[in-house]
């Protein structure tokens, strides 16, 4: 029988073929399609022809493609659906992954052909893309030791395997910790709660397989669990088991790895001839240098902080009121903000809960592309890889221009958080290739028959997966290095920042914030309570994330902490940490920064971001119109459509014709007036 993995799709747009994959058929399909990869770079590497852009540079782009049809499948099933097998095999798959990517990038004889290619690229009659494309493969070669001694490629090498099986175990342990830890509640612990946060964790315990409502450490169920729940013995507990995720001692304990890891960096970025691992990492991103990004932190820190100081006093007159005079706690702060926010706005989650349903959000986020870049959708009926995840046909004019998948609902074995990745990227050198594109979500399940209900902040979140997925769909280069999301980290979070400003568009809220009993659109009044309301807690919020990305930033920007824990604790004793609020990501469950290491010294390149995000909103702004189609049109040719083509800030002047300031970052989050 031939492996589904590896056999023609027969499918619709070429999907895999998720009903007749089981297991069994990694193992096989990975040696295979990685002997082949391997076997292809090796015939590149030892090409008799004098080196060509063509044999050498392209060859290398159409390499391994059968292994990242393989791994893409792989990966999407262990990171939503995960089971004993799939970690199994991903510990196994890690570190061979890591040894195959090492022996691409450090292969001798294929750096000298690129090496050659490079010192003779004004010669080559390269177009811009191809020139770009140049560039980023040697500098990817050199980046990766290709031009060390071999003793130094031996060292690198060992350091890239531990590196790839310290991530994944992070992230195992952070699973096991989150799958394993649960809270039941007694009937009379439900007193206060809203109906919807009572049925989230109704529909936990059925899902854990408890007798009655528990609250997990999913997002979607202790979030507004902390929001609502009056009894503070009961959120101290929750919050104390949701924070300390990966320092639990014991087989899942984190913190042993984290120290390893940062060793290891950082050794490797002196290998390299880089100071420290920050400015080995920051080299590529659009703000090159430690000292950059320390320069935006703090420049929006003071800000924060102040903001959070003052509404802190706020929150503090409300444990008055109730008769508790003492001072507050990281446990309690969601809570109060919640009273005060219903105080302050009038506006009450519960209340506004039924007018965000998936389904019409999901019908938002479609129409706001329909009408600036011209997309259709129409659902498409397939097998998946799970009977909650959703497809559609994007199009245009008629035109195939992607498959978009969907996988909204939390679940036991799916990793936390929301992202946005593509099982196929488009490119157009191995034939019109447009992309698989997924967002997947953690937000709860609804109960049998009801509709699922969104939070504001949920809903941000679906515009905001949906903004890297038009990033991905819109995408037209030649190569898929360059293709979609391919761009540094500190500009990759610009389009689905962006995207989040259309939600609250006050048009799309009126006509897509309807209620989910009555059908009813939300009241004007009620509207208006919301938007102003955007940037509430907008102090709390800066400063959790600040404090994570600094932490960050120092870890890796000199010698390694011996103890990272201290480390961090002295980080956020320097910069006057208020005891009631916490890091968004504490050190032994950042996965951003020690999973994988895809953010590494740049969980800061979000806020980055933010700072074009905001910019790049105004300018609809300053159009008149937020679906300007002028404006969506320059956004679509310069940043959109173009990924990595050139250097991002090269591709933000020529769409906006200049440099975006922090200004309208401090506005945005109303921590200055806006004038
Ligand atoms: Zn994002």
């Amino acid at each position: 029988m031939t492996n589904p993995l590896l056999s023609e799709r027969t499918l619709p747009f070429e999907l895999p073929p998720f009903a007749a994959i089981s297991d069994e058929d990694f193992e096989p399909a990975f040696e295979e399609a990685l002997a082949a990869a391997r076997a292809e770079i090796d015939a590149i590497a030892k090409c008799p022809e004098a080196p060509s852009f063509e044999n050498t540079i392209e060859a290398l782009e159409l390499a391994g493609k059968e292994l990242s049809d393989v791994l893409s499948v792989f990966f999407l099933l262990a990171s939503v659906e995960s089971n004993p097998k799939r970690e199994e095999l991903q510990r196994s798959f890690s570190p061979r992954l890591a040894e195959y990517s090492s022996d691409v990038m450090m292969n001798v004889p294929l750096f000298e052909r690129v090496d050659r290619l490079w010192q003779q690229r004004d010669t080559l009659d390269l177009s811009a893309e191809q020139a770009r494309l140049l560039e980023l493969s040697h500098r990817g070669f050199r980046r990766s030791g290709a031009a060390l001694d071999e003793a130094g490629r031996a060292r690198l090498r060992e350091i890239n395997t531990r590196l790839a099986k310290l991530g994944t175990s992070f992230a195992q342990n952070l699973l096991a910790d989150e799958r394993d830890w649960f809270m039941p509640l007694a009937e009379a612990d439900l007193e206060g709660l809203p109906g919807f946060v009572v049925d989230a964790a109704r529909a936990a315990g059925a899902e854990k397989g408890a007798d009655g409502p528990v609250v997990t450490l999913s997002r979607s169920v202790i979030v507004p669990f902390l929001q609502f729940s009056p009894r503070r013995d009961l959120r101290k507990r929750a919050y104390e088991a949701w924070t300390s995720r990966g320092a639990n001692g014991g087989q899942t304990d984190n913190r042993e790895l984290v120290a390893e890891m940062l060793a290891l960096r950082h050794e490797r970025a002196q290998l390299l001839g880089y100071e420290n691992f920050a400015a080995y990492r920051l080299e590529p991103e659009m703000a090159k240098t430690p000292q950059a990004v320390r320069d935006l932190l703090m420049q929006v820190w003071e800000p924060a902080l102040e903001r959070a100081k003052a509404d802190a006093f706020y929150l503090e007159r409300e444990l008055v009121i109730e008769g508790a005079d003492m001072p507050i706690e990281a446990w309690d702060w969601r809570y109060y903000s919640g009273i005060w926010r219903r105080k302050k706005h009038d506006l009450d989650e519960a209340e506004l809960k039924p007018y965000l349903q998936l389904d019409r959000m999901i019908e938002a986020a479609f129409d706001c592309a329909t009408r600036l870049f011209k997309l259709e959708f129409t659902p498409l009926e397939i097998d998946l890889h799970h009977p909650d995840a959703r497809a559609w046909e994007v199009t245009r004019d008629g035109q195939h221009m992607a498959v978009f998948i969907a996988d909204y609902f939390a679940r036991s074995g799916k990793r936390s958080g929301a992202w946005c990745s593509a099982m196929r990227s488009q490119e157009k050198l191995a034939g019109d290739i447009r992309p698989h594109v997924l967002n997947i979500c953690n937000f709860a399940k609804p109960a049998e028959g009801a509709p699922a209900l969104l939070s504001y902040d949920d809903a941000r979140t679906l515009f905001h997966e949906f903004g890297h997925a038009l990033h991905q769909m819109l995408s037209d280069v030649t190569y898929q290095t360059l293709s979609g999301t391919s761009v540094p980290r500190d500009f990759v979070e610009l389009p689905s920042q962006l995207y989040e400003h259309w939600l609250e568009v006050p048009e799309v809220l009126r006509r897509f914030a309807t209620h989910a009993e009555t059908g009813e659109p939300m009241p004007q009044e009620m509207l208006e309570r919301v938007l102003a309301a955007a940037t509430f807690d907008m102090g709390f919020q800066t400063v959790e994330f600040i404090a994570s990305a600094l932490v960050d930033l120092e870890f890796h920007d000199g010698p390694p902490p011996a103890d990272p824990m201290q480390k961090q604790a002295e980080i956020l004793e320097g910069i006057g940490m208020p005891s009631a609020i916490r890091m968004r990501h504490a050190t032994p469950h950042f996965a951003h920064v020690f999973s994988g290491g895809g953010y590494a010294s740049a969980y800061y390149s979000y806020m980055w971001s933010e700072v074009m995000d905001a910019d790049a909103f105004e300018a609809f702004e300053e159009a008149g119109d937020p679906f300007d189609p002028k404006t969506a049109e320059a956004l679509e040719k310069n940043i959109l459509s173009v990924g990595g083509l050139r250097e991002p800030d090269e591709l933000y002047t020529a769409f906006r014709g200049r440099l975006p300031g922090v200004e309208a970052l401090l506005k945005g989050r109303g921590l200055i007036a806006a004038e």
